[in-house]
């Protein structure tokens, strides 16, 4: 018989990790299940989170959110991909973008016959066999249809929007639904003797809150996850370097680009986001390589549209947490770990880490499988998503001093195996639930010139005159199907126009 099922549940932090997992949990309240959030004003959310990956719409999807609504709602913008500018070499800029290339073709990957046919000068760009990607480079957005013989199911995309904005969205989704709100910070955190579990959190006015589970959503600091329970860091920064980042939001200027840029600098690298109402900018840096002073002058020198506040330093340690689950607290957010935003990563471990939560929710029983489980994926998927961000740093061309130490350092074996197959007849290996695929690993080994020198063998038994035809239509089809949507600003003042919109 199983042990009773937990009543009381406390999410501690209100930034987009907390009113995320709260509006997942609000589904528990019609349980019986009593979710209290807790946040404090005086304390703030980093709220700079601003690009995601396409799982998000899944996490909308499960909530009933409507994709406009929320759109207007956080000034939110269409993202097919990200442009790497300078990763190579100055001047070199490729796109990672979302969805799949072509087709596999008789079992052969797409990439490995476009390899070949491309050595023979009867290809094209790889990017011309993407719909996203050929959408991207027109500026255009048009929303996906299902049929599986039009190009537009072939149309991939996540979103840009105001994480402040999401998280607001999310709180009134949540109240709405029975989760309760208690504004105070929290100053003292009871541990029950006997199990060193979490008893209760007490609020600077002296409320004292008792729950069973606790979700750490607190941000970087992890109040109760590190503070409370000590429970330890992994500290990645020796593979990836950069500590500080500096954001600036700016008017926008230029074309609303429904893709997400990264523009490789001297000691980092500065991300451009565009919104609706404003576009998201900020430099990413390893202080050890520059000082604070020099990256915002080479942030502020590098913008394209007059900023809008002062440059917001932000510090971090990019690693993860020893345990996201301890006792019976479950980190959720910056609590769990940190990896740097170069594949905007960041929501989407969130939004994991909730679906583990409700596939894994325990009962007051507190057995250990459900915990080593959570612990186990979190781990290697936090490991997998390191060793892709590790990838764009490794196979660098540039020349400062950051750059030099990030291509010559020693990687996780796990990468090297991957770059050193991939180097040889272009394959790529990988764990089915891994979250980058096949095409993602493609994109950005090319992208960063690392060139396969063969392919498949597979791919020479193919009638190439045949894949030559196949080719050049995909190619044709996309493209048309692009030049025929509208363009991404006029998609969005059409469908999901924010007040704020220009
Ligand atoms: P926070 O936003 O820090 O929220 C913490 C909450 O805890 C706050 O509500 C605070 O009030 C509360 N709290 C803390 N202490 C107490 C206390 N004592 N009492 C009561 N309440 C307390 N992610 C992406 O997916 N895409 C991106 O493009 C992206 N860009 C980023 C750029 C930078 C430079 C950084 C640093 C992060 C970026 N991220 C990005 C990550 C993203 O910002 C975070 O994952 C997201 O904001 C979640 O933060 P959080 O809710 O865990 O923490």
């Amino acid at each position: 018989m199983s042990a009773p099922a937990i009543r009381k549940v406390v999410v501690v932090g209100g930034g987009t990790a907390g009113w995320m997992t709260a509006a997942a949990l609000a589904r528990l309240t019609r349980a019986g299940v009593q979710v209290t959030l807790i946040e404090s004003d005086s304390i703030g959310i980093v709220g700079v989170g601003e690009a995601t990956i396409p799982p998000i719409r899944s996490f909308n999807a499960m909530l009933g959110i409507d994709e406009n609504h929320f759109l207007a709602h956080t000034q939110g913008s269409m993202k097919l991909g990200i442009e790497f500018v300078d990763w190579n070499q100055p001047g070199h800029r490729y796109l990672h973008p979302f969805g799949e290339y072509g087709f596999s073709i008789d079992g052969v990957r797409f990439h490995h016959v476009w390899r070949k046919l491309r050595a023979a000068g009867r290809a094209g760009l790889l990017d011309e066999y993407s719909m996203s990607a050929t959408a991207a480079g027109l500026n255009r957005f048009s929303a996906p249809v299902a049929e599986q013989n039009s190009p537009l199911s072939q149309l991939v995309y996540a979103y840009h929007f105001d994480a402040s904005l999401y998280a607001g969205y999310l709180r009134g989704y949540s109240e709405a639904r029975g989760v309760v709100r208690r504004e105070g910070k929290i100053t003292d955190v009871a541990l029950r003797g006997e199990d060193g579990f979490v008893e209760a959190v007490t609020l600077e006015d002296g409320t004292r809150i008792e729950a069973e589970l606790f979700i750490d959503c607190s941000g970087f600091r992890g109040l109760l996850i590190e503070e409370a329970l000590h429970t330890g860091y992994e500290d990645w920064t020796h593979w990836l370097p950069c500590d500080r980042a500096l954001a600036v939001p700016t008017e926008n200027a230029g074309l609303l680009t429904p893709y997400t840029r990264a523009t490789a600098r001297p000691a980092g690298w500065q991300w451009r986001i565009p919104l609706q109402h404003r576009t998201g900018n900020g430099y990413v840096y390893s202080s050890a390589h520059v000082s604070d002073d020099e990256a915002a002058a080479t942030l502020l020198a590098n913008l394209e549209g007059k900023p809008l506040a002062d440059p917001r330093p932000l510090r971090f340690t990019t690693g993860r947490r020893k345990l996201a689950w301890n006792r019976n607290v479950v980190a959720i957010g910056l609590s769990s770990g940190f990896l740097e935003p170069l594949e905007s990563t960041s929501i989407h471990l969130i939004q994991s880490g909730i679906s583990r939560l409700l596939a894994l929710f325990p009962d007051s029983g507190w057995g250990n499988a459900e915990r080593d489980a959570y612990n186990a994926f979190t781990r290697s998927q936090y490991e997998r998503v390191r060793d892709f961000v590790i990838l764009h740093y490794k196979t660098n061309g540039r020349d400062e001093p950051l750059w030099r130490y990030v291509r010559e350092m020693a990687v996780p074996d796990s990468l090297t195996q991957r770059i050193e197959l991939f180097r040889n007849r272009g394959r790529i290996f990988r764990h089915e639930d891994e979250l980058f695929a096949e095409a993602s690993w493609v994109a950005v080994l090319l992208g960063q010139g690392v060139t396969p020198t063969g392919w498949d063998p597979l791919a020479d038994a193919l009638d190439s005159d045949q894949v030559a035809t196949m080719l050049e239509r995909i190619r044709t089809t996309f493209r048309r199907a692009a030049e025929a949507m509208p363009d991404h600003a006029a998609y969005l003042s059409r469908h999901c126009a924010s007040r704020g919109i220009a």
